[in-house]
């Protein structure tokens, strides 16, 4: 069976404080080692390490010697990831730079202990403990790995980001499969025999939450800062819990189904197709389409279902069965003027990601008809 490393970050808020030195140093280092790379063109690791460790070691005594190896992690991923943009002419900067408040730590510079809720940092001259509070951790994390962290101070405190993983077992491909339609405020999926129409309401609460801030915006309060921020993180986990509700039950129908894979939308179509709506509402977001996507695909795997993407260009205004571009036939329908095909769009999507799929796995398509609509609304209980 083949297997996949699955990987959740989990984030807890510090209850106490990091020494500012260790972020101004870390900060040096990897700005130092950022311009050595930038010069010389290392992209490697290891050869950042090598030619550069000694001497920040040296220089740094008093720093744990592992930030340095950390630093060169990061400074290496930096500086790849600028030179992308850069080549692509969307850097704006001569060379990387890194203000953010950010530490790497690999596995010697820090410890959990989530039976206690304690962490365990190491700064210049021995450890601190400091008390986690709440965070996005949840029991499932409990049986995996700990692997690398972030030490992030924000204006709010200083949080611990950690990457927990674990090794899971993929089904083989059975040739069955069900496809994922994700829309603004709908999200529809299912296989050749049953569509699943979901509506999941985050039009309604991004409109409630712009309306709060446009009200801020209009009556400035003192506090105004803090109801920003605090509204933006309502904003953020209601939109996220519908998000994990919906992903158990896509998993759950896959399941249902027997089915051993999940297509879901490549995101270059994606990107295309928010640009274009971003002219009608400007309130549907990639940052959306891509936590949803995640989400479905850590728990498909974790129930040890594959994951693909195809390309979703077209895929709910062409015909899944001659290809041809549909007509809108009404509220949402479409219709085909070569074959005579009549259907809901979002099943067209489906459809249509479906034959994706079994053309890029080599299959013949099944069912060439549409599957029956089986349309549900807003489930009170589940969401
Ligand atoms: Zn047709």
């Amino acid at each position: 069976m083949p297997l996949e490393t699955v990987k959740l970050t989990a984030s807890f808020k510090l209850d106490g404080s990091i020494p500012e030195s260790l972020f101004s140093t870390y900060r040096e280092v990897l700005g130092q080692l950022l311009d050595y790379a930038w010069v010389k063109g290392v992209t490697s690791f290891k050869r950042l390490r090598t030619e550069k460790y000694h001497e920040l070691r040296a220089k740094y005594p008093s720093l744990p010697s592992h930030y340095i190896y950390t630093a060169c992690q990061m400074a290496c991923s930096i500086y790849k990831s600028f030179r992308k943009l850069k080549r692509r002419g969307l850097a704006k900067a001569e060379k990387p730079l890194f203000k953010k408040q950010v530490i790497m730590l690999d596995d010697h510079l820090f410890s959990l202990d989530l039976e206690s809720w304690k962490a365990s940092i190491a700064v210049g001259g021995g450890r601190v403990r400091l008390k986690l509070l709440h965070g996005t951790y949840h029991e499932k994390f409990k049986e995996m790995m700990i692997g690398q962290a972030w030490l992030v101070k924000s204006e709010a405190g200083f949080y611990l980001k950690v990457v927990f993983s674990k090794t899971v077992e993929l089904a083989e491909s059975n040739g069955r499969a069900i496809a994922v339609d994700i829309n603004e405020n709908n999200v529809a999926f299912g296989s050749t025999e049953r569509v699943k129409n979901i509506e999941t309401g985050e039009r309604a609460i991004r409109t409630t939450y712009f309306l709060k801030r446009r009200r801020l915006q209009l009556k400035p309060r003192l506090n105004e800062k803090t109801l920003m921020a605090k509204y933006k993180g309502r904003e953020r986990r209601r939109v996220e819990d519908i998000y994990h509700k919906l992903a158990n039950q896509i998993v759950d129908e896959a399941k249902g189904l027997k089915a051993s894979t999940i297509v879901l939308e490549e995101l270059a179509n994606i990107r295309r197709r928010i640009r274009r709506s971003k002219a009608i509402n400007g309130r549907l977001n990639r940052w959306s389409f891509r936590k949803l996507q995640e989400i479905i695909e850590y728990k498909a795997k974790l129930a040890g279902l594959n994951v693909t993407y195809v390309d979703a260009k077209g895929a709910s205004s062409l015909c899944p069965i001659c290809g041809v571009k549909l007509s809108p036939n009404g509220h949402r329908r479409m219709e085909c003027s070569v074959c005579g095909l009549e259907e809901d769009r979002d099943i067209i999507a489906v459809m249509n990601l479906l034959r994706r799929h079994q053309m890029d796995v080599g299959a013949s398509p099944v069912h060439p008809e549409g599957p029956p609509m089986i349309k549900e609304g807003r489930d009170e209980s589940l969401f």
